[in-house]
């Protein structure tokens, strides 16, 4: 077989860069193992982590009530039911993605693809033979490009690598085989507070055990704290600059051996129904026959790339988890698109201002642009402005005033750099300041711009005129001339 374009993983790197170049008018192949389109995020990560957060959150608010006198009685959870619909709404979704690269006549192969050589990759089916399936007509496949956006699999660490169905990755647990009664979370980022929340709320006693100081080690603290005390009210408990050292399965539970100052003298070995392990990700470069081609790896696995996601190999580029941090699905098809304006003869570029994160926990939490942390590392000197929630009048209104806004503003030019929100519905927040960030935006144009009231969007203006001296809602003496 030959094809114009090859991609190699139809995650939301692959599906994006694969349709972008249909629609310019390539001659698109898209590969990917698995019998499904839409990668690690569509099958066992954004969407169906989100599916269950939504279940959480529904029932946090319903609890919630209790504080305007309005009580439900104990919801009853049928298990089998949530995950029926947490399975349907992936089907929805990847059936979609088959229609549209149907519709793109993008050509959709089940296999696992490895280089032969810097234009040809060797595919081993892994459908089941029928034509749905992907029965190969060849077992070689033929490019003129190829676009390389294998992904990346959990870390796995062999003291925890207990071969158990009680020792759960993030896809074991989103399969939500059954509700411990107990679980022990290893990792405190974000698969360990998302789906720590889930189990949480679905009736698990959680715990959660983080190897650093404290959660989301790489978030602002300012952000993080409000969750960590809300975690810290609906966990059983949160060891901190605590490590798992051994885990060991008896008879009905898993013996867990933890080592660190959370830890009282004697206590070290807790039982837990159920442990996860959710300690990062790790590229999926591995036994693609890369050493076939002139791409190169870096010391942790992920491919190298230039700012056009060109690898060393002229025929070869490569997009999404596989090629770095942050490992995100948007960074992912951002990627993708430019790798193929680049291939469609452009001048594009990955070179992002801000590249929004979100912690879907409750609250949520979501950060753009520069951080303090990065400020300071920068030695890069930057006014920080921050509006607290209490102020909100839609904070106050619905009862969650731990919320926080803040903006990292360039002290010479006024400049919005950075920003960071705690707070529920932080991520769909974050796009304004994804906006204001890239466009250059100054503090007086956030301010100037009316914000409809009351709203939590009002927030980001809000901080703006913290900054200026001339907030509406907190008394802050005007600092600025
Ligand atoms: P992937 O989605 O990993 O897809 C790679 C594909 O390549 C896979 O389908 C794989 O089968 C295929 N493949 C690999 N090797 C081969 C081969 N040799 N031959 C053929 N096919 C191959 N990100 C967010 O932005 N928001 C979220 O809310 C979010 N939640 C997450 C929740 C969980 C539990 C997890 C695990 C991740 C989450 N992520 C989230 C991260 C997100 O899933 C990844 O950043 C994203 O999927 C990366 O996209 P990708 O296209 O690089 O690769
Ligand atoms: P993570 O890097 O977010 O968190 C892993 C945590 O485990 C860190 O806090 C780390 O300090 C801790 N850790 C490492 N080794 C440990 C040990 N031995 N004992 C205790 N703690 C230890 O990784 P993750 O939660 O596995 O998620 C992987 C990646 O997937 C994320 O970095 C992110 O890129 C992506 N993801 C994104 C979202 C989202 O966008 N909402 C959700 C889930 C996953």
């Amino acid at each position: 077989m030959d094809t114009q374009l090859a991609v190699i993983g139809a995650g939301p790197g692959g599906y994006a860069a694969a349709f972008l170049a249909a629609d310019l008018g390539m001659e698109v192949t898209l590969v990917d193992a698995r019998a499904r389109l839409g990668g690690v995020c569509l099958l066992q990560g954004c969407i169906p982590s989100k599916a269950l957060l939504h279940v959480a959150k529904t029932m946090a608010d319903a609890r919630h009530l209790a504080d305007w006198g309005v009580s439900y009685s104990q919801p009853t959870i049928d298990l089998d039911a949530v995950r029926g619909k947490k399975q349907k709404v992936i089907s929805t979704l990847t059936g979609g993605l088959g229609q549209l690269a149907k519709r793109r006549k993008v050509r959709v192969i089940q296999a696992r693809a490895t280089f032969q050589d810097s234009s040809t990759l060797h595919l081993e089916s892994t459908g089941d033979g029928s034509p749905k399936g992907g029965q190969l007509e060849d077992d070689s496949l033929r490019f003129q490009h190829c676009i390389l956006a294998t992904g990346s699999s959990p870390t796995l660490i062999p003291a925890l690598d207990l071969p158990t169905a009680r020792v759960m990755d993030s896809t074991a647990a989103l399969a939500l085989a059954d509700v411990p009664e107990s679980l022990l979370v290893v990792g405190g980022g974000y698969i360990g507070l998302e789906l720590g929340t889930v189990y949480n709320a679905l009736g698990s006693r959680v715990s959660v055990v983080e190897m650093t100081e404290g959660l989301l080690p790489g978030a602002d603290r300012d952000l993080v704290k409000p969750l960590a005390k809300r975690l810290e009210g609906q966990f059983e408990a949160v060891y901190l600059g605590t490590k798992v050292v051994a885990l060991a399965e008896c008879q009905d539970a898993i013996e867990v051996t933890f080592e660190g100052p959370s830890v009282a003298a004697g206590e070290e070995v807790k039982r837990f129904d159920r442990v996860l392990v959710a300690v990062g990700r790790r590229p999926n470069s591995a036994g693609l026959g890369l050493e076939n081609t002139s791409v190169r790896i870096d010391p942790q696995g992920f491919v190298t790339v230039d700012e056009s996601q060109r690898t060393a190999d002229a025929k070869i580029m490569a997009i999404g988890d596989v090629v770095g941090e942050p490992m995100l699905a948007h960074k992912a098809s951002h990627q993708g698109k430019v790798a193929v304006e680049v291939l469609a003869g452009g001048a594009a570029v990955f070179e992002p201002a801000a590249i929004p994160a979100v912690v879907f926990t409750d609250p949520e939490i979501a950060w753009a642009g520069l951080t303090e942390e990065q400020a300071k590392a920068q030695g890069r000197r930057v006014e920080v402005a921050k509006f607290p929630w209490a102020a909100s009048g839609r904070a106050q209104a619905v009862g969650r005033t731990e919320g926080l806004t803040k903006w990292l503003i360039d002290p010479e030019t006024d400049e919005l750099l950075g920003c960071g929100i705690v707070g529920p519905g932080a991520g769909d927040l974050i796009s304004e300041a994804v906006l204001a960030i890239e466009g250059g935006t100054t503090v007086e144009d956030i301010t100037a711009a009316i914000h409809p009231h009351p709203t939590f969007s009002e927030t980001l203006a809000a901080a703006g005129e913290v900054h200026l001296g001339l907030a509406t809602d907190l008394y802050r003496p005007k600092r600025k001339q």
